[in-house]
């Protein structure tokens, strides 16, 4: 069955999803995005991804998809004017699309395995905070990932690494510490990060929010990244360096198997 896709309120087979060329997403990158997972049926999330979501048309595209395990990705932009003008248009409603993909997360293989991340310069603009459309520096950096055999880029600014291409980036010191970047206009506030860095803290785990330089990765007992679409995802080699035996560590585990109860237990 062709994928469903929502329109500016419309459903629409795949095929026929379009927006104009003149669409300001399109010519400026004038748009921000939302991803949220989908298991069993039920949008996860928790309040940061509620707050940002349409989720009553969001659970119609599952439904209508009949979307068991995957994602839903949500777009809106400053809408199509009549012409190019950087400007904001005037009295032009905005584009909303949507579509779904179907995707396993919780049985992923790479959850077993752990992945390699590689290190790249941290190219991108400094409202890094908006979940913007404009993502070709992160492009780049997970096409340089993916040629070098690599499942991420970790981003790396000013000697301290930033966040992964589209994760964030977690270690776990040998004193049992987990470190994940503060948040500001440097990173995404990810709403993976969020929840995993709460249910640490109400099991008594030491959680510091700093940056963190690849050398501290590289002697940290574990390492992970977070998203929407990997829950917890180990981070086994960086720069083809192994983070500790080089196989996803116990708390990395732990914590995966934590958020995907969660996840379940909050899915609507
Ligand atoms: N950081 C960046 C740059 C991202 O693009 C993403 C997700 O796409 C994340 C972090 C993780 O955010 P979330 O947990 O809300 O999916």
């Amino acid at each position: 069955m062709d994928q469903i896709a929502y329109v500016n309120g419309s459903f629409v087979p795949m095929a026929e999803a379009k927006v104009s060329i003149l669409d300001r997403g399109f010519l400026f990158a004038d748009g921000i995005y939302e991803v949220a997972a989908v298991l069993d049926g039920k949008l996860i999330d928790n309040a940061s991804h509620l707050a940002r979501l349409q989720r009553s048309v969001e659970k119609e595209l599952v439904a209508r998809n009949n979307l068991v395990n995957g994602m839903v990705y949500l777009e809106v932009t400053r809408g199509a004017d009549t012409g190019r003008d950087f400007a904001f248009p005037k009295g032009v409603k905005p584009t909303l699309i949507m579509f779904t993909s179907v995707k396993d997360i919780v049985n992923a293989p790479a959850a077993k395995t752990g992945i390699g991340v590689i290190t790249v310069p941290d190219i991108r603009w400094a409202r890094r905070d908006i979940k913007s459309v404009a993502l070709l520096a992160q492009v780049l950096a997970k096409q340089a990932a993916a040629e070098a055999g690599a499942g991420e880029a970790w981003m790396i600014e000013d000697g301290m690494v930033t966040e992964g291409g589209s994760s964030s980036a977690f270690i776990l010191t040998q004193d049992d510490v987990l470190v994940t970047r503060q948040n500001s206009s440097a990173i995404l506030p990810g709403c993976t990060r969020k929840a995993v860095v709460a249910l640490a803290e109400e099991r008594q785990l030491r959680v510091e929010e700093r940056p963190f330089t690849v050398e501290e990765a590289l002697v940290a007992k574990e390492a992970f990244i977070t998203s929407a679409s990997l829950f917890v995802q180990a981070v086994v080699t960086i720069d083809g360096k192994t983070v500790a035996n080089g196989k996803p560590g116990p708390m990395t585990d732990r914590l995966r198997e934590i958020y995907i109860d969660f996840a379940r237990a909050t899915a609507l």
